[in-house]
């Protein structure tokens, strides 16, 4: 029962990819979840995002019904050709499962709707946590809006879904372990490239990156990604570097045959955050949990994912009475096995250190054998563990002489 007389199961804090995905999950369980949301516009949407969402997320984007809202919106169903200099394309096979490309001005106010109007979920829009209620094992939340009225809300189970610098964590005392980024971002948004295509494309320029998504209504992400060193000529001349690094791509976009849509959006500190996804009382999601190199676009799907898997290990618990600090000892650890090993290549990889002989090798049988190609694919959109790659039919394979 919080203060004022409503009793909640849950307290999400934030309503993003992350926390609209448990608040709308725990309510179709039977929950009742007060959903807190800083920004007070059902329509807000992230903005520092490249939208690229792994087809590790699709079943829970389906789970959600969520999928045919983005259908209709014209989100592209994606995949994503990969170019390095050992081993030119590795073309992405057309019977691939699909992820999503779809812009988060797009994404954020459908999924945020499609929560509200959740039965079971209060979304309480303009409502900021301020701290976290209990002792050693949090209880609740203290909110407050721009008016500076306060509410304490009481609910078994609080779920940071705050975002990349989880403030929860802070106050709940659950510090994450961080890993340096050896690379920036810049990133514009063009309108009618020409040829048309919906094939995502990324290119390992060693140690540069450079990614292009298309996305809905004929708008394109063009992102550069260089390493640290090449900061102070794109400080010089931001439009001119970013410019002469998408010319010289291999098959790059044509940007003279579209329209600038945006200013250049930079991103110039990313480091790599992961900490346990839960303690007593306290669940962390998305982000909040995870958050790690945006080069792989793994973000919005691990954010879907790790919801999904909260809910699916705690629901029982929470609403039958039983054993609810268990149960989130066992998403921490699901959270854990899932992502871990992605994490740590991930963050190996983003240190900008150069690609190795092993990555060479493995790049190059990736575009000439399928076996490799298909396993590459699986770990990439990371539906399959990293271990996967070490399965004897692709170690085999992988032993082919080119
Ligand atoms: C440059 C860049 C490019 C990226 N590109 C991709 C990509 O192509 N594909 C991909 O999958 N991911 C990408 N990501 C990552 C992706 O944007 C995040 O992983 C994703 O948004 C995480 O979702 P989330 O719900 O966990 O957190 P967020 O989307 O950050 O949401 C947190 C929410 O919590 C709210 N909030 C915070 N504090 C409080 C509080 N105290 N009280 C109430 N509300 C609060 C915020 O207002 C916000 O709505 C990129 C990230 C960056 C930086």
């Amino acid at each position: 029962m919080s203060s004022n007389g409503n009793p909640y199961d849950v307290a999400v804090v934030g309503a993003s990819v992350a926390g609209c995905t448990a608040a709308r999950l725990f309510a179709q369980r039977g929950a009742r979840v007060a959903l807190i949301e800083s920004r007070p516009a059902i329509d807000a949407y992230k903005t520092v995002c490249t939208h690229f969402i792994q087809s590790s997320a699709t079943p829970t984007i389906e789970k959600l019904g969520l999928a045919p809202l983005l259908e209709q919106r014209g989100a592209v169903r994606n995949s994503v050709d990969m170019w390095t200099r050992d081993s030119g394309w590795i073309v992405a096979s057309d019977d691939a499962p699909y992820g999503y490309n779809v812009t988060r001005r797009t994404l954020d106010p459908a999924l945020r709707r499609l929560a509200a109007e959740t039965p079971g979920v209060e979304l309480l829009a303009g409502w900021s946590a301020i701290a976290v209620r209990g002792g050693d094992r949090p209880s609740g939340v203290e909110i407050e809006n721009r008016a500076h009225d306060r509410k304490q809300l009481d609910a078994r189970l609080v779920v940071a879904a705050d975002g990349r610098d989880s403030k929860l964590a802070r106050w709940a005392g659950v510090p994450g372990r961080v890993k340096p980024h050896g690379r920036f971002f810049y990133w514009g948004y063009w309108r009618g490239l020409r040829p048309a295509t919906t094939r995502s494309k990324m290119w390992l320029l060693n140690p540069d990156c450079a990614y292009t998504f298309p996305m809905e209504d004929d708008l394109t992400v063009v992102l550069v990604g260089p390493h640290r060193e090449r900061l102070p000529e794109f400080r010089a001349d931001l439009e001119g570097a970013h410019r002469r690094m998408v010319d010289g791509l291999p098959d790059g976009p044509a940007l003279e045959t579209g329209t600038l849509e945006s200013k250049m959006i930079g991103k110039l500190e990313l480091p790599n955050v992961f900490r346990p996804a839960a303690r007593p009382g306290i669940a962390f999601v998305g982000d909040a949990a995870l958050a790690a190199d945006p080069l792989w676009g793994v973000g919005c799907g691990w954010a879907f994912q790790s919801s999904e898997w909260l809910v699916e290990e705690t629901a029982e618990a929470l609403l039958d009475g039983g054993d609810l600090d268990t149960a989130l000892d066992r998403y921490r650890r699901v959270h854990r096995r899932r992502l871990l090993p992605h994490y740590l290549n991930i963050t190996d990889i983003s240190s900008g250190r150069p690609i190795n002989p092993i990555e060479r090798h493995l790049y190059g049988a990736a575009a000439r054998d399928p076996v490799v190609k298909r396993a590459f694919e699986a770990v990439g959109s990371r539906r399959r563990s990293p271990a996967a790659m070490f399965h004897p039919r692709v170690l085999a394979h992988l032993a082919r002489p080119a």
